[in-house]
């Protein structure tokens, strides 16, 4: 790529971890922004170097397209990508398959990055080379994910994030059918600014209307909303006041309860974008819980019908009170309702994939270095148990078969067989940290070896994978 004055020929050289950052400049002066090894050639001055942090910075400097921009309201999804290595195969799927969809390469929740020991930078950096070694000229988003408190909401911003998913699920509360005026009472109305009395009259005479869809908030259906989400609204208030006091350049935000019980009923959808607003936020997506399963990486479960006729009214709860996009959390995989969430919501929708691109390097894995893959899914089988609490998934580890009972040629199966695919989404965590005597990350040293040497292939897989996930929301969607 070029960069904006021109002068710049930017190229990454190598494939994978083997990649380096090539600078072709008229002269020496050009290269003054970038680190690594001058030299002359017959074109003028050459510089190669590391995909580092230095060179990462420079090149958003020189192109501005690979620099992160919030992205509004368009249509937009992100694929998130653990290992770093996903980009180029994502930027061929959303060339192809994703006409009018606006991508976010640079995705991860904080949770997995702490776990990987990855930081907001490296996540960032690594998208911006996939991005360049791709050849990607468009805009792009770059999403903080999960963010549960403010420490982490500077990390990211010293990064460079440009969307903030505020996360408040621990502050939402179980509560019972019917809410005691003493429960009621205890609520933080300090910090929310209200008193009982005041919200009753508020919601009293609302309604909310769009396409069909009319809420009207029922006392029961209020009490019972403040009493689940009051302090998640103090929560995510407090949180997005200091997003808009530490922000040095325009975000988006956006609110997740998505990884919590129970399912967000309507009214109490309305009542979360109700206090918000009163609050002064605004928001360009939010991710409910939907009914029925919505497991990671594996196909919906439960009747479709339902779940189109919420989310319709979630859509059109958020079209009258924003408008603002339904955001589709742990949304790969799903593709019997892609349609409906595109007729659902008129493409007023964001996708967020991340583990089925490590399930596609893993499926690439199971083909090309076989004693490579039954480690990992002995790893993930072993550490599944334990894993199991923090995500919503269903896998029965006496559904999966043991490795040493199976052929080579029946691994790759393991990828897409629904049990042994939740083991092995949930399981990366314990398989990118696995590490020898001496420390060294084994596991994850060999798989992205492995994935560098196969990288047309890893390519190949995620475009036509993750364009599957696409084609629905694109523009003139066939
Ligand atoms: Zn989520």
């Amino acid at each position: 790529m070029r960069s904006e004055s021109g002068v710049l020929e930017l190229t990454i050289l190598g494939r994978g971890d083997n990649r380096r950052l090539r600078v072709l400049a008229p002269d020496a002066s050009g290269l003054g922004d970038f680190e690594g090894v001058p030299g002359s050639v017959a074109e003028g001055m050459v510089l190669e170097g590391p995909l580092s942090a230095v060179n990462a910075r420079a090149l958003r400097a020189n192109i501005p397209s690979l620099q992160p921009q919030p992205l509004g309201l368009a249509t937009s999804a992100g694929l998130g990508d653990r290992l770093g290595l996903a980009t180029p195969g994502h930027v061929r799927a959303f060339r192809r398959y994703g006409a009018g969809i606006l991508p976010v390469f640079a995705q991860q929740s904080i949770r997995e990055m702490d776990r990987l020991d990855r930081t907001p930078q490296q996540v960032l950096d690594d998208a911006t080379f996939g991005c360049l070694q791709g050849g990607w000229d468009g805009p792009v988003g770059a999403d903080a994910d999960h963010l549960k408190s403010t420490e982490e909401i500077d990390r990211c911003l010293a990064a460079g994030f440009t969307s903030f998913t505020l996360d408040p699920g621990e502050h939402v509360r179980a509560v019972p059918a019917v809410v005691s005026t003493d429960l009621l009472a205890g609520l933080q109305w300090a910090a929310l600014e209200d008193d009982a009395d005041s919200m009753s009259r508020r919601y009293a005479g609302l309604v909310v209307e769009a396409e069909g869809t009319v809420i009207r908030v029922a006392e029961d259906d209020l009490r019972r909303a403040a009493a689940k989400y009051a302090d998640a609204v103090v929560y995510t208030v407090s949180m997005y006041r200091h997003l808009m006091a530490c922000a040095r350049y325009p975000v988006d935000v956006e609110v997740s309860v998505d990884e919590t019980d129970e399912p967000t009923t309507l009214a109490e959808h309305v009542y979360l974008a109700t206090e918000m607003k009163r609050l002064g936020m605004t928001w360009v997506s939010f991710a409910p819980r939907y009914v029925g399963g919505f497991e990671k990486g594996i196909e919906y479960i439960g009747d479709t019908t339902v779940f189109f006729d919420s989310l319709v009214a979630h859509a059109n709860i958020a079209r009258a009170m924003g408008p603002y996009k339904i955001s589709l959390h742990s949304g790969s995989d799903k593709f019997s309702i892609y349609d409906q969430a595109v007729a659902a919501t008129g493409r007023l929708v964001h996708l967020k994939t991340s583990g089925t691109s490590y399930l596609q390097a893993l499926g690439v894995a199971a083909i090309h270095d076989p004693a490579l893959f039954r480690a990992i899914y002995d790893v993930s089988r072993d550490a599944y148990r334990g894993a199991r609490a923090s995500y919503q998934v269903s896998a029965q580890l006496d559904r999966t078969p043991a490795a040493e009972n199976l052929t080579d040629e029946q691994l790759p199966a393991l990828v897409t067989n629904s049990d042994s695919r939740q083991v092995l989404h949930v399981g990366y965590g314990a398989v990118l940290t696995q590490h020898d005597e001496g420390g060294a990350r084994w596991m994850s040293d060999a798989l992205r070896s492995l994935l560098s040497t196969h990288a047309e292939e890893y390519e190949s897989v995620l475009e036509s994978h993750l364009g599957r996930h696409l084609r629905p929301f694109a523009e003139l969607s066939r």
